[in-house]
């Protein structure tokens, strides 16, 4: 199996009434753990790079890494996909390397920090789809801005400054084209989302319920997903870490988002909890052991752990063998002959 366009697997999603899992990847390990865990569920997936990841591993090491995995699993369907992309440039840098799909973050300038204005974010956004599609491949947009820093990207601050505009988001996904689109309803990146048990008052989930009844087939996209979870939390702090009380977004809320147009849900600080968990137990408990595969097996087993759960939770297990890949010079054809329709369906208020 070639690796396979996010656009036809959130399109499979969507048909099946389930969300994918985005996980996030900087190393073999990573891609390793993610992989066993599609196996053990019988998912499909999203193996996501951001432009730390990319420049942490290097372009190259990252793409083959991911057609080894892609050799090793012909059964499972994967897609390539750049986490936010501050820049055109960016964007099509990992189209050329052979990614099956790209986000344009346009909701913040280039710098990754600065909110931009919204035509900026149309224009850029707009930029990249036109690129993008004549090739094949799938673009994601994001309105509003996320709360947060990770990997040196983010505005920063509460994930409720910037909520998107349901008003906007129907108007950007009209005027861009864009595959799917990445909503604010006040979550954040990093591990310190909340800092109380999340309910109503911070989750703005009426506001996503609202834009996907105006736009009931543009796939959504939840960032800043991770359900941080008390017991890796307190396995990393039993161990001597020095994490803060925090939250994060609770599974039954990625549920109930699921239940109402969310298809691609990003997960990343749950699986650097596990890993980092894993990896502090056995230097603290052996800490004769230095042999890195002495830590590196069960920090991968912590993380397939994870990603095996997710995949369950979110809906996609089961779903590897559903569908046949398109190949991306057939989605090409698809976005030229509008088969692949990129105007959003809009319904009135
Ligand atoms: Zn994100």
């Amino acid at each position: 199996m070639s690796l396979v366009s996010t656009r036809q697997l959130l399109d499979e999603a969507a048909k099946g009434g389930y969300g994918v899992g985005a996980f996030n990847v900087n190393d073999m390990e990573q891609i390793q753990a993610i992989m066993e865990a599609a196996k053990e569920t019988q998912s499909p997936v999203i193996i996501q790079a951001s432009r730390g990841a990319r420049a942490f591993a290097q372009d190259n090491y990252l793409y083959h890494l991911i057609l080894a995995a892609n050799e090793l699993y012909p059964e499972i369907p994967i897609a390539m996909h750049l986490d936010h992309g501050n820049s055109y440039e960016t964007c099509v840098s990992a189209i050329k390397l052979g990614f099956t799909s790209v986000m344009m973050d346009g909701s913040l300038k280039p710098d990754g920090k600065t909110p931009s204005t919204f035509q900026e974010n149309v224009e850029v956004t707009r930029k990249v789809v036109d690129y993008a599609h004549e090739r094949g491949i799938a673009v994601e947009g994001e309105i509003g801005v996320l709360g947060g820093i990770e990997d040196g990207h983010g505005a920063g601050g509460s994930g409720l400054d910037h909520v998107t505009d349901p008003d906007q988001a129907v108007e950007f996904a009209e005027l861009t084209g864009v595959d799917s689109l990445a909503i604010a309803i006040g979550t954040s990146h990093g591990a310190y989302k909340f800092t109380k048990k999340p309910d109503g008052s911070v989750l703005k989930m009426d506001l996503l319920i609202a834009i996907h009844k105006r736009l009931p087939k543009t796939h959504l996209v939840m960032h800043g997903s991770s359900s941080v979870p008390k017991d890796l939390q307190d396995i990393v702090n039993q161990y001597g870490g020095k994490l803060r009380e925090t939250w994060g977004v609770p599974v039954e809320e990625i549920q109930l988002g699921i239940k109402n147009g969310v298809r691609k849900v990003n997960v990343d600080t749950d699986n650097r909890l596990a890993i980092t968990g894993a990896i502090r137990k056995v230097l603290w408990e052996t800490p004769e052991k230095f042999d890195p595969r002495d830590y590196m097996k069960p920090a991968r087993a912590a993380m397939q752990k994870v990603v095996a759960l997710r995949m369950t939770q979110f809906g996609q297990a089961g779903h590897a063998g559903d569908y046949k890949p398109i190949s991306i010079a057939d989605m090409a054809k698809g976005y030229a002959n509008g088969t692949l329709v990129t105007k959003p369906l809009v319904a009135a208020k």
